[in-house]
């Protein structure tokens, strides 16, 4: 079961979507327990409208909560969309563009002069990327084995932001429970 909502792109869908089909955003079942089934339980607030184009007129953005109705159970959890990092400040499409343009060989003091985040989140976010890569590769080649050519991890990475999205290598990574940041 995936936490995550897919195909929801940006902020702006999100909320729309929030307005016009709150449902897609329920779990089937409860994570915790695994049977108990979900209602609706208001929603707690983020605030992911930053970096580059982000200029937090979009927060605080509210993000679905459900309560389990199993009485053993009780317990909460919430569902993000596609587009917001689960433990990070910054959108996925913001990572994207510092890693993509990290890739494709642009510095750290470069991409830190032209976009929000500061130099020691980006190089937080290339060490995370580099370090973690065999494990995330080695579970991603069911799900895209056209990647499979590219044996250096940098050129992995370069085609697959570029073909797909890294919110996309992501959600398919938490749907096989690996923790993404
Ligand atoms: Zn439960």
């Amino acid at each position: 079961m995936s936490r995550i909502v897919p195909n929801i792109d940006t902020i702006e869908q999100h909320l729309q979507c929030l307005t016009s089909d709150p449902e897609r955003y329920r779990p089937e079942r409860c994570y915790h327990c695994g049977y108990g089934k979900l209602w609706g339980h208001g929603y707690y607030l983020r605030q992911p409208d930053r970096g580059f184009d982000g200029d937090g007129s979009l927060n605080p953005v509210p993000i679905p909560r459900f309560i389990c109705t199993h009485p053993d159970c009780g317990r909460t959890c919430s569902r993000l969309p596609q587009c917001i990092s689960p433990r990070r400040w910054y959108l996925w499409a913001v990572q994207q563009k510092v890693l993509l343009g990290l890739l494709c060989g642009l510095s750290l003091n470069h991409l830190s002069n032209l976009l929000l985040p500061a130099r020691s989140t980006l190089k937080r976010w290339w060490q995370w990327l580099s370090q973690r890569s065999k494990q995330f590769q080695f579970c991603l080649v069911t799900t895209f084995p056209e990647l499979l050519c590219y044996s250096q991890w940098s050129d992995y990475w370069r085609e697959g932001m570029t073909r797909y999205s890294l919110s996309r290598l992501m959600l398919t990574l938490d749907r096989q429970e690996i923790a993404v940041p």
